[in-house]
């Protein structure tokens, strides 16, 4: 969490410059920029968070989050002087995650900041399958097959997590042997092919025709399942 990248859209430099300092204490790298043009043409960069003022000189918070939420999830905090309750509900209507109301102290935003990439991550750790039917949950070491729990062995966890971080991608055996033993082992490779089939033992229904693991002929495996969209 500490290297991650912040943008800060204010033309306040003020207030930027507090917010800067502040993350930058708490170990962010941290880019300002003070219109809403440079904020669009600085995105390519790739943040991790944006912090997005509502009223900007060229233009409106509101339209900066919509053309960012026309190709990208990233989170977004908006800083708003309206606090009226319609105001802050439409910035949450229109695709900000979390919203902090000017006069803030700059403790409370590095808090919401946290917690926001925190959450972020967190989801970004249970990943699910071909319509929840494979759930599985980093954080916990946990696999699900139809919401019921599956027991897996470290080994096996680990192979069929480093598989679905990449769907489709074909991974030889090599490389998985790398994978759990941290280092390669050429007597190891076939020793992957008893742990693979243990692991379709457990979550596939057919083992002839597996939905989630499947063998290219010559090279190794395959995770084949689709992922869940949010
Ligand atoms: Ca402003």
């Amino acid at each position: 969490m500490k290297e991650a990248a912040i943008l800060v859209v204010e033309d306040e430099s003020k207030i930027s410059e507090i917010v800067k300092a502040y993350l930058e204490k708490e170990g962010f790298r941290v880019t300002v920029a003070e219109t809403g043009e440079k904020a669009l043409s600085t995105l390519k960069k790739g943040f991790d968070l944006i912090i997005l003022d509502l009223m900007l000189p060229d233009m409106t918070g509101e339209d900066i989050c919509h053309t960012i939420r026309e190709d990208s999830d990233v989170p977004i905090i908006m800083l708003t002087a309206k606090s009226e309750e319609e105001d802050r509900i439409r910035g949450l209507g229109i695709g900000a995650d979390d919203y902090v109301v000017k006069p803030f102290s700059p403790r409370e935003l590095v808090a919401r900041v946290k917690a926001l990439l925190r959450r972020v991550r967190r989801s970004e750790d249970i990943r699910n399958f071909n319509r929840g039917d494979l759930v599985i949950d980093s954080t916990r070491f946990e696999v699900r097959k139809k919401g019921s729990p599956v027991v897996l062995t470290p080994t096996e966890f680990k192979l069929l997590q480093c598989l679905a971080e990449r769907p489709g991608q074909v991974f030889t055996r090599l490389h998985l042997v790398n994978v759990i033993l941290g280092y390669d082992f050429e007597g190891y490779d076939r020793t992957i092919d008893a742990h693979i089939k243990n692991i379709r033992r457990k979550i596939e229904e057919s083992q002839k025709n597996p939905s989630y693991l499947k063998t290219v002929y010559g090279v190794g495996y395959k995770f084949t399942g689709l992922p869940d969209e949010d």
